[in-house]
């Protein structure tokens, strides 16, 4: 957070204002809007995908391409709406060409995404593919290998990779199967972990 501003940002609202006018890296220069995450601030569930695409940098909102679609039937099979959870990006901004975001870009975005998980306090995050799962886990192993299990995530929460959507609607048959079975571990997972109203 201190990478962010001085003094921090107080409030949700101001490091959304803050990464709206982000100029850190390159993907400033290409982007046609900061895509800074969409959902409820106050969300125990928390995804975090790897960058918007073409479709999320026109609307300024994260997943609601094809992938996106996706990801929110496999919400709703949970008994969830978009709404009632967040949903954010490794970077906020779309690398041209739909390209893997480069290890500086992630740096110098990785502060917001820092910053919204403080904010939000989720307690059960899950990481949509290898991007986000190597960042929040710190780990060089491959979501094939990761996904579906539970790994305890800051003070209380845990953290569950699963496929991203994109490599789901790529490899089908298996692999849906594969994200709706994790989708199960993440509901049982909220279940337990639920903050009480
Ligand atoms: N893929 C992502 O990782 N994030 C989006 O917001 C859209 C597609």
């Amino acid at each position: 957070m201190s990478l962010l501003d001085s003094p921090p940002p107080r409030s949700f609202a101001e490091l959304e204002r803050l990464a709206l006018g982000c100029t850190r890296c390159p993907l400033a220069d290409t982007r046609t809007q900061v895509v800074f995450g969409v959902g409820d601030p106050h969300a125990d569930l928390m995804f975090v995908g790897e960058g918007p695409g073409e479709q999320e940098d026109l609307q300024g909102e994260p997943f609601v391409g094809r992938a996106g679609r996706l990801l929110t039937q496999l919400i709703e099979g949970i008994g969830l709406t978009r709404e009632q959870v967040y949903i954010a990006n490794v970077v906020k901004c779309r690398p041209p060409g739909n390209r893997d975001p480069l290890p500086f870009e992630i740096e110098q975005c990785s502060p917001y995404l820092e910053a919204q998980l403080a904010f939000i306090q989720p307690s059960v995050v899950v990481t949509l593919g290898n991007f986000a799962t190597k960042l929040l886990l710190d780990t060089k192993d491959g979501i094939t290998k990761l996904r579906g299990q539970e790994f305890p995530y800051r003070e209380h929460g845990v953290l569950i990779p699963v496929f991203h959507p994109s490599a789901v609607l790529r490899n089908g048959g298996t692999a849906l199967a594969q994200a709706r079975a994790d989708f199960v571990v993440i509901k049982r997972a909220l279940a337990r972990t639920r903050t009480l109203p």
